[in-house]
């Protein structure tokens, strides 16, 4: 006999959203713990001159439901530039705005573009 045979304490805890244990859940959290999916992140989509050079900034990701330095990994593969990830996104040597927005929408994220 455990000490929580038959209490609310021996259920396992599901996920609100796949209905899974929480230990087999893979859904995208946030610092909360709150399930964060790609559609809840309204990411942005930036381009900026520093030092007469374009950059392509991608901000507002939830840096614990999203793993920021996979996704500078394809973002580097995809528009073939250097690049780095930062607190909430991705920094993309270039201007790669439109390429990275079509790549975000792919996956469901609602990114929009932002800035001039
Ligand atoms: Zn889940």
């Amino acid at each position: 006999m455990g000490l929580f045979d038959g209490t609310p304490l021996d259920q396992p805890v599901t996920c609100e959203v796949c209905a899974q244990p929480l230990k087999q859940c893979r859904c995208p959290r946030d610092g909360q713990g709150k399930v964060s999916l790609p559609k809840d992140q309204p990411v942005r989509v930036q381009r900026e001159k520093r030092r007469g050079k374009w950059v392509t900034v991608v901000f507002g990701l939830d840096p614990h439901a999203t793993d920021l330095p996979a996704l500078a990994k394809e973002l580097r593969a995809t528009c073939a530039a250097g690049g780095t990830a930062t607190e909430d996104g991705v920094e993309i040597q270039g201007d790669h705005r439109d390429r990275i927005l079509d790549m975000l929408r792919h996956r469901g994220y609602p990114a929009k573009a932002a800035g001039g």
